[in-house]
């Protein structure tokens, strides 16, 4: 699933700029110390890399890490040519965001809300601005979290219209975290509407439940 039909490694990053609140990496949302330096993650790959096609960079928000991350993934697509890489991100930063499309074979970018003020430091249009850059990434996803209070059904005409001209963009059913985020999700026939109203614009639809 991390990485559409490959067999995947994926790393975690800590650290998030944006307090969703059905959030299920909460404990990387602060930064935290890290488990694993890059000599452990290359000699993983060294040993079992013949299995992998892939490695999955995400969080907590990875792009907040650049100055860490991009030279890692240099240095890692240098050693491990073969190797794909993908980079999943909540799309605060188009400028940040460009320099990791230099790098990474596939691009995972969430849609949330119309109303990013409510959960982020960002505003819509910087996270259209990112969207747009990702669109022009040949390997792109627009994966969008079905949480009712963030995605209300009068905004999926207008959310569709964002996802216009993706190559993929996935719907993926919310799950309720118990105790903190306990909203019932929404019915599936209501993700099918909205995966269909969006296929109306992108080339491919899925839908994750
Ligand atoms: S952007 Fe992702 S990691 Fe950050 S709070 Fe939201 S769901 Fe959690």
């Amino acid at each position: 699933m991390d990485y559409p039909g490959k067999v995947a490694l994926t790393l975690f990053t800590s650290s998030c700029n944006f307090d969703c609140a059905y959030c299920h990496n909460s404990e990387l949302k602060k930064r935290v110390k890290e488990e694993l330096g890059e000599s452990e993650v290359f000699d993983y790959l060294d040993k079992r890399g013949k299995l992998l096609d892939a490695v999955v960079i995400t969080g907590g928000e990875p792009t907040l890490r650049a100055s860490e991350l991009l030279p890692f993934m240099r240095r890692l697509k240098s050693r491990f040519p073969e190797t794909l890489l993908k980079i999943d991100t909540n799309g605060w930063n188009a400028d940040i965001l460009q320099e990791f499309l230099k790098i990474v074979d596939y691009v995972a970018i969430d849609l949330k809300s119309l109303h990013y003020e409510i959960f982020s430091p960002v505003n819509l249009r910087e996270i259209e601005d990112s969207i747009e850059i990702a669109k022009g990434f040949a390997n792109h996803e627009i994966r969008i979290t079905m949480f009712p209070p963030y995605l209300p059904e009068d905004d999926f005409e207008e959310l569709s219209k964002i996802c216009g001209g993706a190559s993929l963009v996935s719907v993926q059913q919310y799950k309720p975290v118990a105790g903190l985020c306990e909203t019932p999700p929404y019915p599936s026939s209501v993700l099918k509407r909205f995966a269909d109203l969006i296929s109306d614009h992108a080339q491919k639809v899925i839908i994750r439940e």
